[in-house]
């Protein structure tokens, strides 16, 4: 029986990142995945093919409707959905085949096959050349996680979808009911928008993006609702049936009036749960909370004796970043150094047009926590480079201690949000003041200067407001 000093199972983002650290360290390493492409949820059905077709469909929407005012004149915009698909499948492709790289050059062993914890450090592969057990001290769970379906509601793969179905439609569906105002739902609502599909988006809680600040909420409501989105929030999915080749879907709104649609497909997106399937969790001494999740402790040890678990499986956002984090800092952790992820500095982005990020805590939960706080939030609309790239929507927000002036939580919506906020990322990481970020000097004309206005505007002196 080979024998490994760690063992991770699950090549996502968290389980090929801890393989890579541990080997780095210089642990002799395994990566179990039983899929045979690397890369997991996100390089193959979440955060990249989505990324590439949004891509793709901004740019389809920009030629259709945005280029004529830059005096671009296009003879004739079409739409070629084919070519689309297979570029993005090329990117995810590149990347997957780039983490199979990245594994080898780190002489990490790679096995194709299904991982199942046997207990006492050992755990089985069950490929397509049989079945095989290897040994090892330290076994990292990084299995991650699976869409959650509505019970009255399974996923067919035709009618009723869940964010893997919505990346491959062949063509763009006329109406398309989509169950769930969070990211993957806004996300995958917003390609099919731009290529010309109805999209109705229904939410069971009283705003899009629940968990994001308020502010965020409303701006992303009205704007996506300008791009031709339409809402039904305080309203719940109570069933589905198909007939004639259509999908009728029946939804209560708080009041209790009943909304029927017919729609040609829905996509669920109603959150995803952590999957051990097949782990033999239980059977091994791991114990799962009522979630589902592998419980760990702060140093990501779970109940049996020399296992971890990262990710999505366990409790916290799941996010590729928060898995690549707890990564590395689970090989730190069994490489006998302090591994170590900051829970309260880690961003949350929504790829829609405009960008969505945020860090930190919202206004609601600085306020429900009862800690003195002040708000500087400025719009892009005075910010020039906004001005020259037709991209005035958004705003940043910024929420700082009112005695300390410590940044509490920076909240923006606008045109590359995803990048702007590293910026406060870093300023959190550094437990930087308003103050500090507002005597940064920022290069103009750029974007980011209106994070350093709305810093400025927390003590009420922006200067372009
Ligand atoms: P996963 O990526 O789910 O990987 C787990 C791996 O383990 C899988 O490959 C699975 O096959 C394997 N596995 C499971 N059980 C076993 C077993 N018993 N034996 C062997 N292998 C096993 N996050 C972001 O940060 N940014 C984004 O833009 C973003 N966009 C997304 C878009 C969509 C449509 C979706 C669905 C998700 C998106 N996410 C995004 C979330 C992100 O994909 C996940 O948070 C991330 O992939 C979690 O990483 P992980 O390593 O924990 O698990």
């Amino acid at each position: 029986m080979e024998q490994f000093d760690v063992v991770v199972i699950g090549s996502g983002p968290g389980g090929y990142v801890a393989a890579i650290r541990a080997a780095q360290l210089g642990l002799k390493t395994a990566c179990v995945e039983k899929y045979p492409t690397l890369g997991g949820t996100c390089l193959n059905v979440g955060c990249i093919p989505s990324k590439a077709l949004l891509q793709s469909s901004e740019l389809y929407h920009a030629a259709c409707e945005e280029l004529d005012n830059h005096g671009v004149e296009l003879p004739e915009v079409k739409l070629n959905l084919g070519k689309m698909m297979a570029r993005k499948r090329k990117v995810v492709d590149t990347l997957t085949g780039g983490v199979d790289g990245l594994l080898k050059k780190n002489k990490v062993t790679r096995f194709h096959g299904l991982g199942k914890l046997l207990g006492e450090g050992k755990v089985e592969i069950a490929g397509d050349d049989g079945v095989q057990t290897i040994a090892a001290e330290h076994i990292v769970i990084a299995t991650g996680s699976k869409p959650a379906a509505l019970p009255f509601m399974p996923f067919d793969d035709e009618y009723v979808v869940h964010s893997t179905g919505a990346l491959s439609f062949d063509k763009p569906p006329k109406k398309l009911l989509v169950i769930g105002g969070g990211v993957i739902g806004l996300e995958m609502g917003s390609v099919w928008r731009r290529l010309g599909t109805e999209v109705i988006v229904v939410e069971f809680l009283d705003r899009v993006l629940p968990p994001m600040d308020g502010a965020v909420s409303r701006e992303m409501k009205k704007t996506l609702s300008r791009q031709g989105f339409k809402f039904h929030l305080s309203t719940g999915v109570t069933a589905a049936e198909v007939k004639d080749g259509q999908l009728h879907v029946q939804a209560k709104d708080k009041k209790g009036k009943t909304l029927s649609f017919v729609v040609d497909k829905a996509l669920v997106a109603v959150g995803r749960r952590p999957y051990t399937d097949g782990l033999g969790a239980e059977e091994a001494g791991v114990a799962l909370d009522d979630h589902g999740r592998v419980v760990i402790d702060d140093h990501f040890r779970a109940t049996a004796k020399g296992v971890y678990a990262i990710g999505d499986v366990v409790r916290g956002l799941m996010l590729a970043h928060k898995a690549e984090d707890e990564g590395v800092a689970v090989a730190e952790i069994i490489a006998g150094k302090p591994g170590h992820v900051n829970y309260a500095a880690i961003p949350n982005i929504v790829y829609t047009w405009p960008e969505v990020a945020s860090v930190g805590q919202t206004e609601e939960e600085v306020k429900q926590a009862g800690v003195p706080y002040r708000v500087g939030q400025v719009s892009f609309r005075s910010n020039a480079r906004a001005r020259c790239m037709d991209a005035i929507g958004g705003f940043v927000k910024i929420i700082a201690h009112e005695e300390t002036d410590r940044i509490l939580g920076v909240h923006i919506v606008g045109a590359n949000a995803s990048e702007l906020i590293q910026e406060a990322v870093l300023a959190i990481e550094y437990q930087a003041s308003a103050e500090d970020l507002a005597r940064t000097v920022h290069g103009h004309p750029a974007l980011c200067e209106t994070v350093k206005e709305a810093a400025l505007a927390v003590d009420n002196r922006a200067i372009h407001v």
